[in-house]
């Protein structure tokens, strides 16, 4: 397989010509059931008719225009962002890295707003995934991903996940914010426990510090609330989102209280892309489906029903799959084989998932999976289960013999 591409990605020889809702059709014509949806992003699936609609009606009128001029498909999207959050204000983005790039920036310039530059670290977790341009992976501080880009961005202190002594501890004189992901998503799906969330954010009132969540994959009803927030009872300063917001375009956006932005005036940040005409229509032909009355009902039955078919398939196939966790529609094996072996073998079935930290085969189906599609995937990793500890177990055997 020889290609042009920068081989950053160890890819699957496998490529797909069109999809149609939770299904994927490969070039060589074969059907899968995505379980991947582009990790986190194809929330409506593929090829959403509502979609589609809306992207080419824009397409027809104007595609980008610069952010000198108002945007009004932008300042609608803003408008009913703010509406259904905390937040009174959004940045657009192009992605989730850079939305948590302004998540950063705000949150540095906050505290010197208000007379304490000093005041520039950020409190972050070991687990984490926020991105991978230089400030968002010293925030993430995964050592495999810093390793040889030369010295890390300063600022960000990482502390183990959930550790609220450590957080306590941490908290000093530079101390500006702390950042999480209320589940982390690539570090194994992860749910953080409310106490600790609550408790962060009284340690931030308490310290004048802002909190900062990275729903980037968690966002726009993958929890099966339109925000992971939202179930805390807290709320946070600063959320950066992106995957799913598009559902399928590239576009992030950082919201923000009108205190914790007040630091962001005219030319102290800026994107050329962020915030385009197309980008904004596709953002809200998505609202439009996901703030629909009963839409977010029916995702949280769906991860309802998953949930408990999947727990049946751990009890039946306990030496393959560990546990089942997660939140909504945003799902964790955690495999006893590697958990990229139950990856291939669900890909054999036709079924493509996605692993994680933590040794987790992440399961993201499409927000409007199908009770059909549910029963269809539990299939599939039932006869994968059973394929994966029928090869263990021969293993095994000829190890004894
Ligand atoms: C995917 C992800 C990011 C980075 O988003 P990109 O669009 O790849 O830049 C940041 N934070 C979290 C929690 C993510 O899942």
């Amino acid at each position: 397989m020889t290609s042009h591409v920068l081989p950053t990605y160890a890819r699957v020889d496998l490529a797909f010509e069109r999809g149609e809702g939770a299904w994927l059709i490969s070039t060589d014509g074969e059907r899968y059931l995505d379980f991947t949806c582009g990790v986190a992003v194809n929330a409506l699936g593929h090829a959403h008719p509502y979609l589609v609609a809306a992207l080419t009606a824009q397409a027809q009128k104007a595609w980008h225009v610069s952010n000198l001029y108002r945007i009004p498909e932008g300042e609608r999207l803003a408008e009913r962002l703010c509406e259904a959050s905390f937040a009174d204000t959004v940045f657009f983005t192009n992605s989730g890295a850079e939305a948590m790039e302004c998540a950063i920036k705000m949150a540095r310039k906050y505290q010197s707003a208000n007379g304490k530059p000093e005041r520039f670290r950020i409190i972050t977790f070991e687990g984490a995934f926020h991105g991978r341009t230089l400030a968002t992976l010293a925030a993430g501080g995964q050592k495999k991903y810093l390793e040889g880009f030369g010295p890390p961005v300063d600022g960000f202190d990482q502390l183990p996940f959930g550790d609220l002594d450590a957080v306590k501890r941490a908290i000093g004189p530079a101390t500006g914010a702390i950042l999480i992901e209320p589940v982390q998503g690539e570090g194994g799906v992860r749910v953080a426990p409310l106490p600790f969330l609550r408790a962060l954010r009284q340690l931030c009132d308490q310290h004048g510090l802002l909190l900062l969540f990275d729903e980037v994959q968690t966002g726009i009803g993958r929890t099966g609330d339109l925000f992971a927030y939202e179930r805390t009872g807290i709320t946070p300063d600063v959320m950066a989102i992106a995957k799913a917001l598009g559902g399928g375009f590239p576009v992030g956006a950082c919201l923000a209280t009108t205190e914790a932005s007040k630091g962001m005036t005219a030319g102290t940040h800026g994107s050329t892309f962020g915030g385009n005409p197309l980008a904004m229509a596709v953002g809200n032909a998505v609202l439009d489906v996901v703030l629909k009355p009963g839409f977010l009902d029916r995702v949280r039955h769906s991860a309802l029903l998953l949930k408990q078919r999947l727990a049946e398939l751990k009890d039946r196939h306990a030496s393959v799959i560990a546990e089942v966790r997660g939140e909504g529609l945003l799902i964790g094996l955690r495999a006893v084989p590697p958990a990229g072996e139950l990856v291939d073998e669900l890909r054999a079935e036709k079924m493509i998932t996605v692993a994680a930290g933590d040794n987790v085969v992440r399961l993201l189906p499409p927000l409007i999976v199908s009770e059909d599609e549910i029963a269809e995937a539990v299939a599939r990793i039932d006869r994968a289960c059973t394929r994966l500890a029928r090869a263990h177990e021969f293993a095994r055997k000829q190890g004894a013999g």
